[in-house]
């Protein structure tokens, strides 16, 4: 049998917390325990996450192989034209470029490729070894954006600088060379750009929607269905409104120094959160638009109409059944909490890779007593509590996805390879659903789930 020494190492004890047994409090926000076997992804793939969407970019990985391969096509983010993300470039390195540099192969490989696409700008990530052999991709880019005439951005990526997080602060430091390089005449000054959203499975055209009746144009989508020269003019929006803790903030925070738009935190998951988004916006715009609130409640109403009846037939079955949530982001995981309440089921575990202690206090304040909330967790963690707390669905990604099904337990993936949109009024409901379809599902009668007692993980 298992010990509770065997499954949480004693470094890791401070990044879990029982709500209920102690006052709150909680380590966060630092490396990854060595040998522990991290969720977290590498600081490249932070940064390739957040700028894959941009779709008439190209994207070149200077690296070994494996980066490309392991961050190829890496979000389901939707383009409603061209699709240049979509392909993996790479330098390919071998043991000859470690050994005498790449900044000739990386200029062959841009050259090349620009010429062949044609792109609106190219963004080169540095990975691990180039962090090593010291390639000056800042000189290389500069040289091919002056003889091909576009942006040509290096991304400071290297894998082992730090976490996931300091990814996404590459890819907004490198998003912000762009900002600021076209004119912004004729932009409303009801007018908003969108950060933090990757149009999974279609969900930015879904927002976008309710700004459009709201009145609000969307100058610039940061990143998913992006495209270059909107971000070149996205100065000129009124306002920044950031979805996601980590991805895009340091971005937002960057123009309000620079261009001084303010920015927003919001989140487009569950019912509440996406109702106080729009009412948020429209908030800020009431000086402007004295009818922009109205506007807001419209939508909202009209959308409920609808959502809510559907809603409570899914509590009849759910309610009182039991979930666990283990996301990139805290931000997420406030949203999930409160769609979850509100289809009847508890959440019994919490988590996330990257929150901050901020994050994590929210999370005590909004969860139920006896929920594990816990930080940058492993496999082995998870697999335990899972079975400790006897939960119906575990909502993850794709890292987590085999922890369930090992488990017998019903799994959502409410990351970056979901089909479904789950944003959005609309998303509530696709949400609801596919919860309701997974819990209720007649296969776990031939894969039992497996249990433990309390503490005996
Ligand atoms: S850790 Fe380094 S080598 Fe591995 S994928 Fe990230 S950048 Fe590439």
């Amino acid at each position: 049998m298992e010990t509770g020494a065997q499954t949480i190492f004693k470094e890791r004890e401070g990044q879990i917390h029982r709500k209920g047994e102690e006052p709150f409090e909680m380590t966060c926000n630092r490396d990854s325990l060595a040998g522990a076997v991290s969720q977290r992804a590498c600081v490249f793939c932070g940064s390739r996450v957040v700028l894959y969407p941009i779709a008439d970019a190209l994207h070149l990985v200077h690296g070994p192989i494996g980066c490309a391969a392991y961050t190829w096509d890496i979000r389901g983010a939707l383009s409603s034209g061209p699709e240049l993300h979509r392909l993996s470039f790479s330098t390919d390195l071998q043991e000859k470029d470690v050994i005498f540099g790449a900044e000739t192969k990386l200029y062959s490989a841009l050259t090349e490729l620009i010429d062949r696409h044609k792109p609106n700008a190219a963004f080169v990530y540095s990975t691990c070894i180039v962090g090593i052999i010291g390639d000056d991709l800042e000189a290389v880019c500069k040289r091919v954006s002056e003889e091909k005439g576009i942006p040509v951005i290096p991304v400071q990526s290297e894998g082992f600088k730090g976490s996931k997080r300091e990814g996404y602060n590459a890819a907004c430091r490198a998003m912000f060379r762009l900002v600021g390089m076209r004119e912004t005449t004729g932009i409303s000054p009801v007018s908003i750009n969108i950060l933090g959203d990757f149009n999974l499975a279609g969900e930015i055209w879904i927002i976008r929607d309710y700004f459009k009746k709201m009145g609000v144009e969307v100058v610039a989508n940061i990143t998913g269905d992006g495209r270059v020269a909107d971000i070149q003019r996205a100065h000129g929006a009124g306002l920044n409104v950031v979805q996601c803790s980590g991805a895009t903030v340091d971005l937002a925070k960057m123009m309000q120094e620079a261009y001084g738009i303010p920015y927003i935190q919001v989140s487009y998951f569950g019912v509440e959160d996406m109702a106080e988004a729009l009412y948020s916006v429209a908030k800020h715009f009431e000086d402007k638009d004295p009818d922009i609130l109205r506007k807001a409640q419209e939508v909202v109403r009209e959308e409920l109409s609808v959502l809510y009846p559907k809603l409570q037939e899914f509590r009849k079955d759910l309610e009182g059944k039991k979930a666990a949530i283990y996301v990139g982001g805290a931000f997420k995981a406030f949203s999930l909490v409160k769609a979850f309440r509100l289809i009847g089921m508890k959440v019994v575990l919490v988590g996330s890779q990257t929150g901050t202690e901020e994050d994590y206090r929210e999370l005590y304040e909004i969860t139920d007593e006896g929920t594990i909330i816990v930080d940058d967790s492993n496999p082995l963690e998870l697999s335990s509590f899972l079975q400790e707390q006897d939960v119906d669905i575990f909502v993850g990604g794709v890292k987590e996805r085999p922890i369930a099904y090992k488990l017998g337990v019903g799994f959502c993936d409410h990351n970056h390879e979901r089909k479904e949109p789950l944003e959005g009024f609309v998303g509530m409901l696709n949400f609801a659903q596919e919860v309701y379809n997974t819990v209720m599902s007649p296969v776990w009668r031939f894969a039992p789930r497996k249990v433990k007692r309390a503490r005996e993980v």
